[in-house]
């Protein structure tokens, strides 16, 4: 048998070798999948009851191991401690949710038949798929993984999780946690791969009922690809280019709070990052005086009270620097920061105002810690320009009296009011994007009903009327159904 390949992740901040993985090949990944098929079975016939408990005892596990799993994040890729434990509540907070919730969710119910065929009964039921393909981002491994496992397992399937190349650490730990918290589970009923694109691309190819992907742009359009072969349905969670709105009743200070904290988190290295901010002109002197004064209380480093760590992957330090000189360049100036906070790893926070709207900064994500303010007549011009863009995930309107009015006209598949991010910790309301962000929703009653397949079961009580359903048909009937037709359909009712 020959020697697997493996690959090395590496500490972006300190050169440290944190671990070894393999590159797992189709043929592995095939495998995982058949297993995974076998053990789907015991899983969903535990039923909603044994489920909850068990995934229950999958969170007592995590929570022992949270300081095991911080440290881990903080070797691998430099995120401070705190920005850890942040990433893993929220997963946790999935994973409860949706144990608590999926019986009531998907339990199944009765539904009125309709008046046409009152002689029926009509029942909806949510079945899982079978073996759901989850494929998680190097910025929030933990969180990702656990919120693809914490739906798709609540609904009874069994799943394959392709880690990131970059830091695979925190999806294989809690993966194994599940085994530890239920030794008797059959192996195989989860499971991590890990690789590149290849094993990405196999999981899409390897005809798992759905493949839930989390990740970039160009990556998502390859997934769908892929995973059209087999006419595989798809979940994408992908980039955003996330917008703050503040209006003139807004209150500064915390709109300036949510602004800094929302752009520079975990080094702008999340996908629901504040990138764009439109302030109303009345208030923008106000506004950037505070946001100044608040950057400088931010630090960059390894430290435990350190703001953020270091830019994971160098490629994106490149975007970071490809778009401030951009900006620049086309007559923006810099508040916060500039070329020179540009220090590998590190990238120190950059604000910059009056960038023009066509540019780059402002037309793609960044995914660093880099925000725009621009400044607009009115809150109809920052939501014009809110919306031009093809991303729409997340989004934050700040207002005293408007902030309903202006959330529902943003086009996102989300709007936090007088604060920011927020959905991503709030399982029970639904998550993800629209546009070039993609479809799909975790989280939620929406998320539980991603990974099912709903079934209508109809039985018929007693013969009603003329029955249409069956031959030969007889003369009167037609007269029967012209008269019921006329008097059904042929009156203007609410017109
Ligand atoms: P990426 O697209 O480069 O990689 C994501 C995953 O896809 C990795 O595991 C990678 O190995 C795998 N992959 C690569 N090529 C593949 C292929 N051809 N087929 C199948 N899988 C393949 O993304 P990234 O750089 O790891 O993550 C950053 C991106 O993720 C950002 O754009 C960010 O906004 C986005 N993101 C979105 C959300 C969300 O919820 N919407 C959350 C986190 C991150």
């Amino acid at each position: 048998m020959s020697t697997p390949e493996t690959f090395t992740v590496t500490n972006p901040a300190t050169g440290e070798q944190v671990g070894t993985y393999p590159v797992h090949t189709a043929a592995d990944v095939e495998e995982r999948v058949e297993q995974a098929r076998l053990a789907q079975g015991w899983w969903a016939d535990l039923g909603w009851v044994e489920r909850k408990r068990r995934l229950n005892r999958w969170i007592a596990d995590l929570g022992q191991r949270s300081d095991e799993i911080c440290e881990l994040a903080f070797r691998e890729v430099g995120r401070p401690r705190g920005d850890g434990q942040f990433e893993l509540i929220a997963g946790l907070e999935d994973v409860r949710w949706a144990a608590a919730h999926a019986e009531k969710v998907l339990g199944g119910k009765r539904v009125p038949p309709g008046l046409a065929l009152f002689n029926f009964d009509a029942h909806v039921s949510y079945p899982p798929l079978g073996v759901v393909g989850v494929i998680v981002p190097w910025n929030v491994p933990v969180y990702t993984a656990l919120c693809g496992l914490a739906y798709a397992l609540a609904a009874g399937n069994a799943a394959v999780v392709k880690a990131s190349e970059i830091a695979p650490g925190g999806t294989v730990l809690v993966i194994e946690a599940f085994y530890r918290a239920n030794p008797d589970a059959p192996a195989g009923l989860v499971s991590w791969i890990t690789g590149f694109g290849d094993t990405g691309n196999a999981l899409c190819r390897s005809g798992v009922d759905k493949l839930a992907f989390t990740g970039s742009v160009p990556t998502g359009r390859k997934v769908m690809q892929a995973c059209a072969e087999n006419l595989t349905p798809v979940l994408l969670e992908l980039g955003g280019n996330d917008v703050l709105i503040v209006a003139e009743d807004a209150d500064i200070e915390a709109a300036a709070d949510a602004i800094v904290w929302g752009g520079v988190f975990n080094g702008g290295q999340a996908c629901v990052g504040i990138e764009r901010v439109y302030v109303v002109e009345s208030v923008r002197e106000a506004l950037l005086a505070k946001v100044k004064a608040k950057a400088a209380q931010i630090t960059v480093g390894l430290g435990d009270t350190d703001s953020y760590g270091p830019m994971i992957v160098p490629s994106q330090i490149e975007t970071v620097r490809k778009h401030v000189d951009a900006a620049l360049a086309a007559g923006a100036t810099a508040l916060v920061g500039g070329p020179a906070s540009v220090r590998e790893p590190f990238v120190d926070p950059i604000v910059l105002v009056d960038v023009p709207e066509d540019c780059v900064t402002l037309t793609e994500e960044t995914f660093g810690p880099l925000v725009v303010i621009n400044s607009v007549p009115d809150t109809d011009e920052a939501v014009r320009r809110a919306n031009s863009t093809p991303f729409g995930l997340g989004s934050s309107v700040f207002s005293a009296d408007r902030g309903r009015e202006i959330a529902a006209q943003i086009r996102a598949g989300g709007t936090v009011i007088n604060a920011c991010l927020t959905f991503v910790g709030m399982p029970s309301v639904p998550f993800g994007g629209v546009g070039h962000s993609g479809f799909g929703r975790f989280h939620g009653e929406d998320g539980l009903r991603e990974f099912t397949s709903p079934k209508a079961t109809l039985a018929k009580r007693f013969q009603l009327g003329p029955d249409m359903q069956s031959f030969p048909r007889k003369p009167e009937y037609f007269e029967q159904v012209r008269r019921m037709v006329k008097m059904r359909y042929a009156r203007r009712r609410g017109v």
